[in-house]
């Protein structure tokens, strides 16, 4: 028999395609997965219960699941460029993202995602779909982040971003760290840890790489996670050099699909926008690091309306899946100068759609409290000053639950984060040991 947890006396939002609000709700845990959930008082005459967690004065839901991820940014925080400020999107990868990310070791990359990773358990977010650059420290790299995600406890799919930047045996080498982890993971059928193929962009991507990428993926029966028109600088490479548009480029050369992640589409037109709906290849919306590179704001509201499977991420702007969901909903507004919009895209992102995108990647269903789904889930200290119910719960969320304090957080049944505590990981000792490391990669940078 395994052992069971219940986590009752809170407020349960089940979310997933019919959410429920319960109140005096509970869950119960059996091994990985949740077994059953409903009243609390009911829940303990049905089943035997091992180990009880009260979740008082506080909602239980589902964890927050983040789409595109990059844990090697950890190092640029605080970091002093060496040239002028970059005045556009390339002179921001050329003068601090393709500088850190080449100077990079296999420590450093290990460091660099304990920090983040601790900050997801911290802010609710239990699975992530992370994107890695590391040039000269490539080959183990995706070795390295298991470890993290090992040693932290969350559930993440990882992939090494193969580009042509650094020169061919820099590119062979990402599509060899792509191949071997990927078949590492599918030996290993890790409920935890999984591998897709990583692409950087297409600006940095020759028709010979991509059409290597492609027959290797085939192979292995996997997708692609790659940047697509991120910034104008992207679609007017590809339409100078080969004459379309990104989308189209990427199509031609057999890298979209239903297992595919295309992060940002910012710059996308309406045919971009149908190759993408039927295909069926999956978007991943930033905003914050969107605004914050001032590279403009994604179509989410058009995509979203043709059909296409838009998901929310960080792109490693923060860790906190509440603070850009916060954004994704008044930068549309925004935008389109309509307080109408945003509301029910937010909840399609992170509630409906992430849970989608990452499925292609774990084996039980993710992102939602239900019989038989991962036992992934958060306590956030909310008591709700209004009525609370499954038809209002995108209020609470985007006024109340998303500034409120994750108290408890569970992945795949163990418990990360209890009283908003770390459990079993020296958060003082690992932030010293990172400090040093990003100090002495401050002087290579
Ligand atoms: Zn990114």
């Amino acid at each position: 028999m395994k052992e069971t947890t219940l986590v009752g006396n809170g407020t349960l939002i089940t979310l997933g395609e019919k959410n429920r609000v319960i109140k005096n709700g509970a869950v119960l845990i059996e091994g990985n997965v949740i077994k059953d959930l409903g009243i609390t008082a009911e829940l303990r005459k049905r089943h035997k219960i091992d180990q009880f967690i009260d979740a008082t004065g506080k909602v239980i839901m589902p964890g927050m699941i983040n789409t595109h991820m990059h844990l090697y940014s950890t190092f640029a925080r605080g970091v002093a460029l060496k040239d002028e400020p970059p005045s556009n999107f390339v002179e921001i990868l050329e003068r601090l993202w393709w500088r850190l990310d080449k100077a990079l070791t296999q420590d450093d990359v290990y460091y660099s995602a304990l920090i983040p990773l601790m900050d997801c358990i911290k802010s609710g977010a239990t699975t992530i779909v992370d994107h890695h650059a590391s040039p000269f420290a490539c080959g183990g790299s995706l070795d390295s982040i298991a470890k993290a995600l090992r040693e932290t406890g969350i559930r993440g799919c990882l992939c090494y971003e193969t580009s042509d930047r650094d020169g061919p045996d820099v590119a062979k080498a990402g599509i060899e760290e792509n191949e071997r982890f990927i078949r590492l993971c599918q030996r290993e059928r890790n409920e935890l840890i999984s591998g897709t193929f990583g692409l950087h962009a297409s600006l940095t991507l020759s028709d010979e790489t991509l059409a290597k990428c492609a027959e290797v993926a085939k192979k292995l029966g996997v997708g692609f996670h790659v940047h697509v028109a991120e910034d104008k600088a992207d679609v007017d490479n590809s339409l100078k050099k080969y004459k379309k548009r990104v989308v189209e480029r990427l199509n031609d050369l057999g890298i979209l699909g239903p297992k595919t992640i295309a992060a940002h589409c910012v710059h996308v037109d309406a045919h971009e926008m149908d190759i993408l709906e039927r295909t069926g290849t999956n978007v991943v919306h930033n905003p914050e690091s969107n605004m914050g590179n001032a590279v403009g704001c994604a179509p989410v509201i058009e995509m979203i309306g043709k059909g296409i499977t838009v998901g929310l991420g960080t792109d490693g702007f923060t860790s906190n899946m509440f603070a850009e969901l916060r954004v994704a909903n008044i930068l549309h507004k925004l935008i389109k100068g309509d307080p109408r919009v945003g509301y029910g895209e937010v909840l399609k992102m992170c509630f409906v759609n992430n849970p989608k995108i990452a499925q292609n990647f774990f084996s039980r269903p993710l992102g939602r409290l239900s019989p038989g789904a991962y036992a992934d889930l958060i306590l956030v200290d909310y008591l709700p000053p209004t009525p609370l119910s499954a038809d209002n719960f995108l209020g609470h969320l985007l006024f109340g639950i998303s500034n409120a304090v994750v108290d408890t957080t569970i992945v795949n049944g163990k418990v990360l984060m209890q009283n908003r505590k770390l459990v079993g990981l020296d958060e003082a000792a690992i932030a010293q040991k990172s400090s040093e490391l990003a100090s002495k990669l401050w002087e290579r940078f």
